[in-house]
């Protein structure tokens, strides 16, 4: 049985030692090296006496980030990756979160890393992959190992206004990388193009699978996902065989119309999660390439990705709903009422999720992840783990789970999941603001923040948030009240305020 992600790195390496593993616009690295070079920086870890704890990466998406992220596997710690843009008190709530002692950084942002308020040690990739290894030591560790070891920690935006880091174990991405690849049949001749950073848990599966199939992984340059003829152009190059991307990735795609000149020849499958996918793009896609297999996948980083999954099979109007299918073998999904107990087919629940797939919860938060992490409530005869999605959905008429909406403000916003509630809670931190309100336009995809004040300060108020939220969550319109309507129950009246928008 497999207890440990990195017996699929060696089980590669075994079988395929110079076979390209990952490769980024200006890197290579072949199996052989990503092993002996995650091995090294493990070794350079644990000689740090590091504790089976939790270290940062300031990650780019590039093989260097990829190996360093084994190398704290091979130590036998959790590793964070941390976009090196974000805000710096945003880098800072993290390793306040995670009571990180290592934080790893390349050469070139050390002096970035030293600005930030930071108690433990900085450590400089590059230095780490020239370390002497340390067989035995690694043996160690490798020895204790339990698979429900944590392997990694991704944040996510957080309701009380700090981020939440999302902790999944060794064993829930193992069973994410078999039920995949025993569902979709994934070979070694896979070649996988990411698209997502390695600090959105869409990357993971990516990573993972291609260790699992003993496949190569080429990192797309971000710059193509807004040119996508060139995007087009690079998976003919590469003979990608399969795209596993943010449901607005393809979007992209569809409104340039990048598949006019090019086809990838290759793309044997097309997977898209992370919202809705408006079946005006599924549609594009498929006519464009009709000898591919579309794939719409659900679900959120607490449960390790996906836990369902639709194969498209027929043809879907404009208008209609793209289901999110049936659940993956080993995961189960309860669809609960208001009562909590289970709705009938047409009815709305709210997801819920059961499976190896959960997360441990939400690293140092005790109280986050009893709301959501929580005994099934059909019975109370022994420990039965779910976990609240706070998404609802329905089942058709043809058994198949829909998904329709959100239980509260949490949304989707290119691409990124943010709550509301921590830009609100954000803003009020700030000494001018009376009160606050953050609405969504989807139409119009913006973030409208309505805020009362002595006077409008759209441009301080803009500048400040800058400095605490990451850029996609700052509001894309500032509307100054000089009173925030309330409501009979003393709440500000978000109804209104929705009218509001209507009206213009
Ligand atoms: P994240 O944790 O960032 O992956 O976001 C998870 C949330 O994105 C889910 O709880 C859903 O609200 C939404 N989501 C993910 N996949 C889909 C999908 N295929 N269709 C509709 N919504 C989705």
């Amino acid at each position: 049985m497999i207890c440990n992600v990195l017996e699929y790195l060696e089980s590669a390496k075994e079988k395929f030692s110079e076979k390209d593993a990952f490769a980024d616009v200006s890197k290579k690295v072949s199996y052989k090296q990503t092993e002996e070079t995650a091995k090294r920086i493990g070794s350079g870890l644990l000689n740090k006496k590091i504790k089976q704890g939790t270290v940062v990466v300031l990650a780019d998406r590039d093989v260097e980030s990829l190996m360093t992220f084994f190398g704290i596997a091979y130590a036998g710690s959790i590793y964070v990756p941390v976009d090196k843009k974000l805000p710096e008190k945003r880098i800072e709530s993290i390793l306040q979160v995670t009571k990180t002692e290592y934080m790893i950084v390349k050469r070139n942002d050390y002096e970035q890393a030293k600005r930030l308020k930071f108690q433990g040690e900085i450590l400089v990739m590059e230095e780490l992959m020239e370390s002497p290894l340390e067989i035995e030591k690694l043996e160690n560790v490798r020895q204790k190992h339990i698979d429900t070891n944590p392997l990694y920690i991704i944040f996510t935006s957080g309701s009380t206004g700090v981020p939440k880091g999302v902790t999944i174990s060794h064993r829930s991405v193992i069973d994410l990388v078999e039920q995949f690849t025993n569902t979709f049949g994934f070979q070694e001749e896979e070649v996988f193009a990411n698209q997502a950073p390695f600090d959105f848990d869409v990357s993971v599966k990516d990573i993972y699978l291609t260790l699992k199939n003993k496949a190569t992984m080429y990192i797309v340059p971000k710059k193509m996902f807004v040119m996508p003829r060139q995007l087009m152009e690079y998976l003919e190059k590469k003979k990608i065989t399969t795209i596993i991307w943010a449901a607005s990735a393809l979007g992209v795609v569809c409104a340039f119309k990048g598949l006019k000149k090019i086809k990838p020849s290759a793309l044997k499958r097309v997977m898209f999660s992370g919202e809705v996918l408006p079946v005006k793009v599924l549609n594009y896609w498929k006519e464009n390439m009709p000898d591919t297999t579309f794939i719409n996948l659900y679900g959120p980083t607490e449960i390790t990705c996906n836990c369902t999954y639709y194969m498209v099979n027929r043809e879907f109007e404009t208008e209609d709903i793209l289901p999110v299918g049936k659940p993956f073998p080993n995961t189960k999904i309860l669809l609960l009422g208001e009562d909590n107990k289970e709705v009938s087919v047409g009815e709305i629940g709210e997801i819920c999720v059961a499976g190896s797939s959960l997360a441990l919860g939400y690293y140092n938060n005790e109280e986050a992840t009893k709301k959501a992490f929580c005994q099934n409530p059909l019975h109370n005869l022994y420990a039965d783990r779910i976990y609240k999605t706070g998404d609802l959905g329905y089942y058709n008429e043809r058994k198949e789970l829909v998904f329709s909406s959100r239980k509260d403000h949490q949304i989707k916003h290119m691409g990124h999941r943010i709550e509301l509630a921590e830009i609100e809670i954000n803003v009020n931190s700030i000494d001018f603001i009376r009160k606050c309100c953050c609405i969504y336009d989807k139409a119009q995809e913006k973030i409208v923040l309505f805020y009362e004040s002595a006077e409008e300060k759209d441009v301080q108020l803009i500048k400040l948030l800058r400095e605490k939220l990451p850029k996609y969550m700052c509001p894309n319109k500032m509307c100054w009240m000089e009173e925030m309507p309330m409501n009979s129950h003393e709440k500000i009246d978000r109804v209104m305020l929705k009218e509001l928008l209507v009206e213009g």
